[in-house]
């Protein structure tokens, strides 16, 4: 995409997200599954904030999703500290228990860091999660999905990027031990694009979340990026739903306001795509939702 379209497109989504907000009758059929607390560093609210949008939209089911600690990296703008886990866990039970309008899940988002998992999976082992996302923002060693840190994209091909990407995100669906993939194709984000086929490339990731059974989230959080689009694009989500991937939602809200936001491009897309049920997790057992499409 050129810069000009770019920000017409940004201009045009941000002109018309109150207008395009679904009514609660839509958003009592969905889910929102990612969400953040500021415990990460780098999202602001208190879990009641994000509850209340939830309840205030009409979601019938949500899920927090924060960052687990990484592994080797303390860095108080990515995750909460080792010692914040227990504390993260404790502000959703406590929301769970004051709320009756609304089903709330305990998820988590676990970074793959090929060869440091034990540490990641020893962290979360204590607790009884719903659910685990799988995220792929590193690429050996780079966090390509920081924000903060643009000027690393320099003198990087973007073609060895995609590729790469792509390879450890189709090892995290096999290898991982997650239930979701988050955001599938995050290494648009930051408005990179390759010449590499891109169909193969979703063929691949989408086999792999096959042949491991891992649900594949819609993302809405790449509409607030440069890439602005939901995450994964359309033609790599069909590639999913034709090898019979189940799908989830979420907007991987790092604000109160961002709860289900930009849902109404989700649920066209899930139309789209001929998604008639959503993935919903208890204990880490999967159950699907109707959306009544
Ligand atoms: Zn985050
Ligand atoms: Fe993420
Ligand atoms: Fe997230
Ligand atoms: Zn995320």
């Amino acid at each position: 995409m050129k810069r000009v379209r770019r920000g017409v497109r940004r201009r045009f989504l941000n002109w018309t997200r109150a207008a395009r907000e679904l009514d609660r009758e839509s958003y009592g059929r969905l889910v929102d599954y990612h969400i953040h607390t500021k415990l990460c560093g780098h999202a602001f609210g208190e879990p009641e904030d994000y509850v209340r949008e939830a309840i205030a939209k009409g979601l019938p089911e949500i899920g927090f999703s924060d960052h687990v600690p990484l592994p080797g990296i303390r860095d108080p703008y990515l995750s909460m500290a080792p010692g914040d886990l227990p504390r993260y866990v404790e502000l959703v039970r406590d929301v769970q228990a004051d709320v009756e309008e609304m089903e709330i899940r305990l998820g988590i988002e676990m970074d793959y860091l090929p060869g440091q998992m034990d540490e990641s999976w020893k962290l979360v082992e204590p607790y009884e999660f719903d659910y685990i996302y799988g995220s792929v923002h590193y690429i050996d060693g780079w966090g390509f999905g920081d924000s903060r840190r643009l000027s690393s994209y320099v003198g990087r091909d973007p073609d060895a990027t995609y590729a790469r990407y792509f390879e450890l995100f189709c090892e995290a669906a096999r290898e991982g031990g997650f239930d979701i993939m988050a955001h599938p194709d995050l290494v648009k984000k930051h408005g990179i694009t390759t010449n590499l086929p891109l169909d193969e490339l979703y063929a691949e990731a989408a086999s792999a979340l096959a042949e491991a059974d891992v649900v594949v989230e819609i993302n809405t959080s790449g509409l607030r990026k440069t890439a602005l689009d939901v995450y994964p694009t359309l033609p790599f989500l069909r590639a999913c739903v034709e090898r019979g991937v189940p799908v989830t939602l979420g907007s991987d809200a790092h604000r109160p306001e961002q709860v289900g936001m930009d849902f109404d491009l989700a649920l066209r897309l899930l139309t789209r795509a001929g998604v008639s049920e959503l993935a919903t997790f208890n204990g880490r057992k999967r159950t699907m939702r109707s959306i009544g499409a």
